[in-house]
This record gives C-alpha cells, sequence and structure tokens, in this order.
C-alpha cells in the first residue's frame, strides 16, 4: 500500500549533482553558495538582501532580536499557525497577542488585529496560510500608521504572488521569513531565509546569525592583527551550510514549475469534490497568486455520522496519512498556562475542527489525486 503524507520534497538529478560538488569543493559551510543562493532569493523576491539560516524558526528568531522586541513589547500573530510564529516572541521575553482569523482565508483578520493593539504593540507576524497572502497592503498601512514592524511568517508561501509582486519583496513590511523543510513549496533539507529592504536590519541579522561576531574589521585587525575579533552581544550559530544553499539554488530554479503543479492539483480537488455539500475549501482573494503549501478540505462533520477522529483512522487505514494544519497556538499548555482559554479565539477553532490537509506536492500524477479524492469521498460515504 502507498503511503500518502500531506507534502513531501522534489529531488532532481541535478538537485543531486548540485550538493556533490559542494562536497567535492573547499567550502562545506561558510562558502561562496551561501550568497549566491542569497542573491537568488533577492532575485526571485525583490528584496534587496537576503540572510539565510538554519530554518525558518531561527529566521523569526533573529528578526525578533534583530527589530529589538523585549520585555513589555506586545507583538500580535494568528492562532492558526506553526507554533514557531508565536513562539519567536517568547524567546525574546516579548508578550504574544493573538488576533481571530478570516473564515474564508484562515488568515489574520485586519479587523481583529486592531482590536489588539496597544501602545505597547511593537510588531505584527502576519502568517500567510497555505501560501496564500494575507492583505498586505491593509496590514502595511495599519502599521505604518501606528510606527509598527511587520515580519511575515512566509513560510508557506515561497513562489506565491500579492498584489502582482512575489511575497518576501517586503513592500508592506520589514522583513518576511521563508521556510525550506521537505514539506514546504521548495527545500533545503532544514533551512530558512529572511528577506529585508532595510539595510541596517540586513546588518543586524548578519551579524546574530554567527554569534554577532565583529570579524574582519579593519579598525580592529590594523591595531590588533588579522586573527583579531569582537563580541559585543551573544548571537547564535544559526548558519546554512554551502550543501543546502546549493540544494536550495537548484530547487529555486523549479519553484515557478512547482507552483504551477500545486495550483493544478489544487483545482483539480476542488472539481472532484464540488458536488459534495459536506465539502468546502478556501478563496483565493483578487489581489492572490498562491503557490498552495497545503490544500485544506473542510469538513463538516455535523453532517457525518462520524466523528474526525474515526475519519482519520479509516484514512489512514487506506494508506492516507494526512494532517490537520493547525491545532490552535493558544490551545497548547504552555499558552495556557499564559493565561489563555479555548474559546478566546472561535474562528480559528471553528476552521481546526474541520480542517485536513490534502497530499499537495508536485511528484503527485493526476492519477494519484483522483485515487485520493475517491478514496476520501469513499470513506465520508460509508460515513
Ligand atoms: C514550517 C513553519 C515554520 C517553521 O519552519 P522551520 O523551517 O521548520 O523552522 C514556521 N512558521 C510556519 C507557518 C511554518 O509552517
Amino acid at each position: 500500500m502507498k503511503i500518502y503524507g500531506y507534502g513531501r520534497q522534489n529531488i532532481t538529478p541535478e538537485d543531486i549533482e548540485a550538493v556533490v560538488g559542494v562536497l567535492r569543493s573547499d567550502f562545506l559551510s561558510q562558502g561562496p553558495k551561501i550568497k549566491e543562493f542569497e542573491s537568488a532569493i533577492c532575485e526571485y523576491t525583490g528584496a534587496k538582501h537576503c540572510v539565510v539560516v538554519a530554518n525558518a524558526t531561527a529566521a523569526l528568531h533573529l528578526s525578533m532580536m534583530a527589530l529589538g522586541v523585549g520585555p513589555g513589547d506586545e507583538v500580535i500573530t494568528t492562532p492558526l499557525t506553526f507554533m514557531a510564529s508565536a513562539n519567536c516572541i517568547g524567546y525574546v521575553g516579548g508578550t504574544v497577542k493573538f488576533a481571530d482569523v478570516e473564515p474564508e482565508t484562515a488568515n489574520i483578520d485586519v479587523e481583529e488585529i486592531k482590536k489588539r493593539l496597544s501602545a505597547r504593540t511593537k510588531a505584527i507576524i502576519p502568517v500567510h496560510y497555505a501560501g496564500q497572502s494575507c492583505d498586505m497592503a491593509a496590514i502595511g498601512n495599519l502599521a505604518r500608521e501606528r510606527g509598527i514592524f511587520v515580519v511575515e511568517d512566509a513560510s508557506h508561501a515561497i513562489g506565491s504572488d500579492c498584489n502582482g509582486v512575489k511575497v518576501g519583496g517586503c513592500a508592506h513590511s520589514d522583513a518576511a521569513v521563508f521556510s525550506f523543510h521537505p514539506v514546504k513549496n521548495m527545500t533545503t533539507g532544514e533551512g530558512g531565509a529572511i528577506t529585508t529592504n532595510n539595510h541596517e536590519l540586513h546588518e543586524k541579522l548578519l551579524l546574530l546569525r554567527s554569534h554577532a561576531m565583529v570579524k574582519n574589521d579593519p579598525q580592529l585587525t590594523d591595531v590588533h592583527g588579522k586573527w583579531f575579533y569582537e563580541m559585543h552581544r551573544p548571537g547564535f550559530n544559526y548558519r546554512m551550510t554551502d550543501l543546502q544553499a546549493a540544494l536550495g539554488l537548484s530547487q529555486l530554479m523549479r519553484i515557478e514549475k512547482f507552483k504551477e503543479k500545486r495550483r493544478r492539483i489544487v483545482s483539480l480537488y476542488k472539481k472532484m469534490f464540488a458536488e459534495d455539500s459536506r465539502i468546502s475549501f478556501l478563496d483565493e482573494r483578487d489581489y492572490s497568486n498562491a503557490c498552495f503549501h497545503l490544500c485544506p478540505a473542510l469538513v463538516d462533520f455535523e453532517k457525518l455520522k462520524i466523528d474526525k477522529k474515526k475519519f482519520f483512522d479509516d484514512l489512514w487505514a487506506t494508506g492516507l496519512h494526512l494532517q490537520v494544519h493547525y491545532i490552535p497556538v493558544h490551545w497548547f499548555s504552555y499558552y495556557q498556562n499564559l493565561g489563555f482559554s479555548r474559546g478566546d479565539f472561535p474562528k480559528a477553532e471553528k476552521y481546526y475542527e474541520k480542517t485536513i490537509s490534502l497530499p499537495l506536492y508536485p511528484d503527485l500524477s493526476d492519477g494519484e489525486v483522483g485515487y485520493i479524492a475517491g478514496t476520501f469521498l469513499r470513506i465520508l460515504g460509508n460515513a
């Protein structure tokens, strides 16, 4: 029985050659592939600067640090995301504020953000759920008016467009973060990137990525010697390797192909489920042209005889090892201990009850998509 997860990588012989090429070279890390990959991401997204790092969680952490978020500062994000989007706020001592989502897109709702703003609000972290950009023009305007920072968690959204420009170009944000985990739209094994148009922020991110070591500074080396380096504050080792960057460069060349395939699979699912009133899908906004990372099927379990747990067990028994994105972050005991309760964000919670992420990745053939949809419907039919 073939097992289908919700996402997986696409690897070609060219990808393998790119990585092997680095293995044969002088530098496995801190070599030329890092800058090449960063330049390619800048060129692709239109951002002025890019810093690649070990993963998107590190990217979010560094973004919070570099923007100076700290104790007493509040940062607003969505409860319908992977835990890392919120956890990064706590890493630097900031306070997490959640704002509920729009049911039609599952993205953070700008009106809900407005309700959470206070004198202490320092930043907003919108998450481009399933690859569809949030309403960045509205969020950007709000942030500019209030003098607060915006860091896009674009972990799902490399390849996506918002208002005709690439996500990551930072037209309405201070920075955007990408993830290159194998389930995401493209991969480096593990990896992440931060794009920004802010020169000062870029410099800070570069320092923090590598222990905040001040190296090759003529003001130091001319006086003390060529070996000399300094540190003003502790940073991290959040570096990406050249092996990963070479894979990333090779993958980035196919991102538009991936996007086309992902959009095709989403439209196939929508067609195949069109007749069944118990299943619905998210809307795509006019300003969006998403490289879909997820294809959430929203199942109305109130119309079924079985619950979601049983439905999942039956799916798993047929080889469909699907996932749910996401358990609302404020449901985790850590956040409950901080004072959040179930029921605080009803739209995110209602969405969670319904959602199941269908398999979505470039290697799926049309036949497999048909098989998956047929199996899903058959189990629903029995339910
Ligand atoms: C995957 C993901 C992350 C974390 O990415 P890593 O590269 O695994 O650290 C953060 N935010 C969102 C929304 C994600 O989907």
